[in-house]
């Protein structure tokens, strides 16, 4: 691989369960970056831990991109000259290069049980050493190939004795690397154990796995999560070992806890914050939104701005801005954002997303209501099934705020109210301006404050004492039920 090859990048999930909205940011990083460059995005399953599969989980990876718009140039349901794409289907790449490393004298065979390592563990663990490694300390005391002879192994091997694949670690050395994000990284070799490579059952680790693919799979540059940076040294190890060169690395900023902490699925659960992509989805999220937020969620792109389309993602990022300290998750900002992005949307499409949580609502609505209400309501929505939470726009309210009457319900309220509907009476117009000097006319003639009406009216009309502007919403209830609600309430409330 040249400097100036032509970039592919990977997003490479693990099929253990739903896609994680951490995972949709690397992708989208990923992503952003192969369309920048007029590069390639590969989707690739990383399915060898068997015990791991879920089934429906490659399906989800799939939904949730697609959902995310971000389209997959190669992978296992696209296609491409570089598959298979799933790694359950490419063993023989994998064992080729375990026998290379074997070969050269950079992997060995070993026999020990899980007991045996557990008892290797038990034998060094000190204060100092809380947790011993299979490493260039302790292989000497180990049944694997680097002591015993080349029969016994044969033999052993031939009985059908279990045994794994290690990576030889050469000793007291410095693994150095640049990565995009980090910029020098540097590991001692003392601090990397003898990493299984091929495990009993023949399936490689992702380690082995993931080093063949990228090479294999051309791919020129990895972004991913920074809890993969040490896994770094033994990657580079075994690129050293088989004489390729390695792939460009960046490793992007944790995502950590509004209460600080990495934001795991424990911390995440305990406030509230969906973890799987199909959430977010589920729960109403525009996807543009989403994209915007995580892209902004370890990335800056140096100006104030915060607002972006995919397009313009596409445009403005820039892997040198990604941000090495961990980034804070906020359901706020995000909640922020879905509104931004829902504001730009027309009303017909607000209404559209709205249908179905304001069906559930309120029964069935007529479309061109639900038009006149999103248009209404989108300053104030922040997802488009907030709509839902405006009922009276739909229907005559039931109840009322009893805060909003405490405060604003006055004596004079019901007379007023009664006025105003009789005014609405004869007003044949009922436009925002027609309905608005219809009050303010009242109001003189009364010699009442114009808030001594226009609160009474709203809670009245709409059972709440917030939303849109007054006369904008009477207009979008109608003269005919806004002067039903108005009677109504005077009864009621007297
Ligand atoms: N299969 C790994 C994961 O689930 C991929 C890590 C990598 O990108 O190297 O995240």
């Amino acid at each position: 691989m040249s400097d100036d090859a032509p970039v592919r990048v990977r997003f490479a999930p693990s099929p253990t369960g739903l896609l994680h909205i951490g995972g949709l940011r690397t992708a989208l990083y990923n992503y952003l970056l192969a369309r920048q460059t007029g590069g390639t995005f590969v989707l690739r399953i990383e399915d060898t831990d068997r015990s791991r599969f879920v089934p429906d989980a490659e399906r989800d990876v799939l939904d949730g991109l697609a959902w995310a718009g971000l389209a997959v140039d190669e992978g296992p349901t696209q296609g491409g000259d570089a598959g298979p794409y799933r790694q359950s289907e490419r063993r023989g790449l994998y064992a080729d290069a375990a026998q290379r490393l074997l070969d050269g004298g950079h992997a060995y065979v070993a026999f020990d049980t899980p007991d045996e390592i557990e008892a290797m563990k038990e034998r060094h663990r000190t204060d100092a050493n809380p947790s011993p490694r299979y490493d260039a300390a302790t292989r000497g005391e180990m049944a694997n190939s680097l002591g015993l002879s080349e029969t016994e192994v044969a033999d052993r091997i031939a009985r059908g004795d279990e045994y794994v694949v290690r990576l030889l670690v050469p000793e007291r050395q410095t693994v150095v690397f640049h990565d995009r994000v980090r910029g020098e990284v540097s590991f001692d070799t003392a601090e990397v154990d003898d990493q299984v490579l091929v495990k009993s059952d023949g399936m490689p680790t992702y380690h082995l796995a993931n080093v063949v693919d990228d090479h294999a799979m051309g791919i020129t540059d990895v972004i991913r999560g920074e809890e993969w940076l040490s896994s770094v040294p033994k990657h580079l190890l075994m690129y050293r070992a088989l004489g390729w060169t390695p792939p460009r690395l960046a490793h992007l900023p944790l995502i950590l806890s509004p209460n600080g902490g990495k934001l795991s699925k424990r911390s995440a659960d305990r406030l509230g914050i969906p973890v799987s992509v199909a959430q977010y989805r589920d729960a109403g999220f525009e996807p543009e939104a989403v994209v915007n937020f995580l892209a902004l969620l370890g990335w800056n792109p140096g100006t104030d701005q915060e607002l972006f389309g995919l397009d313009g993602l596409v445009e403005a990022f820039d892997v040198e801005r990604i941000g090495r300290s961990g980034v804070q998750f906020s359901m706020d900002k995000l909640e922020w954002f879905n509104g931004q992005h829902l504001r730009q949307l027309s009303a017909d499409e607000i209404a559209r997303r709205a249908h179905p949580a304001v069906e559930a609502a309120v029964g069935p609505v007529d479309d061109a209501a639900l038009v006149a209400a999103a248009d209404l309501m989108r300053e104030r929505l922040s997802r488009a099934s907030d709509l839902a939470e405006a009922t009276y726009l739909f229907q005559d309210p039931e109840t009322y705020d009893p805060a909003g009457l405490n405060k604003r319900w006055k004596d004079d309220s019901a007379g007023l109210v009664a006025a105003y509907a009789d005014r609405l009476e004869a007003d044949a117009a009922f436009t925002v301006e027609s309905t608005e000097a219809a009050m303010r006319r009242l109001a003189e003639d009364q010699g009442a404050g114009f808030g001594r009406i226009v609160h009474p009216v709203r809670l009245a009309a709409t059972g709440t004492s917030v939303g849109a502007g007054l006369f904008e919403t009477l207009v979008v209830v109608g003269r005919e039920a806004t002067i039903r609600r108005l009677r109504r309430a005077v009864d009621v409330l007297g």
